[in-house]
C-alpha cells in the first residue's frame, strides 16, 4: 500500500501518478493536515511526502511503514533519527531541480537589480515617464559584472547558480563546510564565512537546513556584510532570522532581499518580511517547472522500485 500525503493533485491535466500505481495500491491526497497523517498512513508500507512532516511519533505509531520517499531535495520534514531506529528507509531526490532552482535564484537576483515587474506595471498604468524617472532613484538598476557573488553551501545548486552568475561577469566566492579544493580556479575560490560576508555584493544561500545553519543570516552576520548587500534565499526559510533581515532592509544595510522560502510555510500574516521594502517573496516554487517535476516523479518511482528489489 502506497500513500502520497501531498501530491498537489488539484491541478487537472498536470503530471499523473500512474507510474506509481504499477507498484502497489496507491492513494494520493492533495494535502494532509498534521492531525490526519497517522490515520492516512497507518496501514501503508510506502509513504511519499513533499512538505508534510513525518515526526518521530508518526514513525513509532505506523509500524507497517518501511519506506518514506521525500518528494524533494531537503529532507528536514522527516525525523531521520526516529526513522533510522525504526528501520524505515528514507529516500530523497537530490538533483531533480538543480537547473530549475539555480535559474530561479538568478531570476530573483535579476529582478532585484531591475525591478522589471514594477516598471512594467507602471507602463501598463500609463506612467511611461514616471517609470523612466524611477529607474534613476526609486528603483535604480544595478549592473552585476565585476561584483562579487558569495555562495553559502557550494553543492549542486550553489555551483550551478555560481556558473550563471559567472556568465554575468561576477567573481565567485563560496563558503562550504566541506570544500572541494579542485573546484577552485581563476574566478572562484573558497573563503571563510566571515570573509564571504565582508566581500560579497550578493549572498545566495544554498546550504541545507541543519542545526548548524539555522539562523546563519542574523544581526551579527548581517553586521559583517557590505553596506547595500543583496541576499537571495532559495534554500530553506529558517536559515534567516527574518526579524533581523527586516531591520537591515529598513535601515538600507541590505539593499534588497529575495526569498522563495520563509520560516513558516504557508507564510504567516505576521511574517516580518511581508512589510519590508525592497523585498521579493515567492511561495517556494523554485523547484516547480514541469520539466523538473517530471524528473522528480521518475526518480521517486525508481527509488521505490530499487527499495522493493532490495
Ligand atoms: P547539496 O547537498 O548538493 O549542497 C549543499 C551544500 O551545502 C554541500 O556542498 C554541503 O557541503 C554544504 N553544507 C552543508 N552544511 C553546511 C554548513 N553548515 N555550512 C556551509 N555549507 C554547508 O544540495 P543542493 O542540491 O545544492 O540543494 C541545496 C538546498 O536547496 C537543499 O538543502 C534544499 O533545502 C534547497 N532546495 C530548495 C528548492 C526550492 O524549491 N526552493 C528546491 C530544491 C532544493
Amino acid at each position: 500500500k502506497i500513500v502520497v500525503l501531498d501530491g498537489y493533485t488539484e491541478n487537472p491535466g498536470d503530471l499523473s501518478w500512474e507510474s506509481l500505481e504499477a507498484l502497489g495500491t496507491l492513494t494520493v491526497y492533495d494535502r494532509t493536515p498534521g492531525d490526519k497523517v497517522i490515520e492516512r498512513i497507518a496501514d501503508a508500507q510506502a509513504v511519499y511526502t513533499n512538505k508534510t512532516p513525518i515526526t518521530g511519533e508518526t514513525i513509532e505509531k505506523c509500524a507497517n511503514m518501511k519506506f518514506i520517499g521525500v518528494l524533494a531535495t531537503g529532507y528536514n520534514v522527516i525525523d531521520i533519527k526516529a526513522a533510522r531506529s525504526a528501520n524505515v528507509v528514507v529516500s530523497n531526490i537530490p538533483s531533480y531541480g538543480t537547473d530549475a532552482v539555480a535559474q530561479y535564484a538568478v531570476a530573483l537576483l535579476l529582478e532585484l537589480c531591475h525591478h522589471i515587474g514594477e516598471h512594467s506595471d507602471c507602463v501598463k498604468a500609463g506612467e511611461w515617464s514616471r517609470s523612466r524617472d524611477w529607474c534613476f532613484w526609486k528603483h535604480p538598476l544595478v549592473e552585476l559584472a565585476g561584483k562579487t557573488f558569495g555562495v553559502i553551501g557550494f553543492g549542486r545548486i550553489g555551483q550551478r547558480t555560481a556558473k550563471i552568475a559567472e556568465a554575468l561577469g561576477m567573481k565567485i566566492v563560496a563558503y562550504d563546510e566541506r570544500p572541494v579544493k579542485e573546484l577552485e580556479g581563476e574566478n572562484f575560490r573558497y573563503v571563510s564565512l566571515d570573509e564571504l560576508l565582508s566581500m560579497s555584493d550578493v549572498i545566495s544561500l544554498h546550504c541545507p537546513l541543519f542545526p548548524s545553519t539555522e539562523g546563519i543570516i542574523n544581526k551579527d552576520t548581517i553586521a559583517k556584510m557590505k553596506d547595500g548587500v543583496k541576499i537571495i534565499n532559495t534554500s530553506r526559510g529558517p536559515l534567516i532570522v527574518e526579524q533581523d533581515l527586516r531591520q537591515a532592509l529598513d535601515s538600507g544595510k541590505v539593499s534588497g532581499a529575495a526569498v522563495d522560502v520563509v520560516s513558516e510555510e504557508p507564510i504567516r500574516e505576521d511574517n516580518p518580511l511581508l512589510g519590508a521594502k525592497n523585498s521579493i517573496i515567492t511561495p517556494h516554487i523554485a523547484w516547480a517547472p514541469r520539466e523538473s517535476r517530471q524528473r522528480l516523479m521518475n526518480i521517486a518511482v525508481s527509488n521505490l522500485k530499487a527499495f522493493m528489489e532490495g
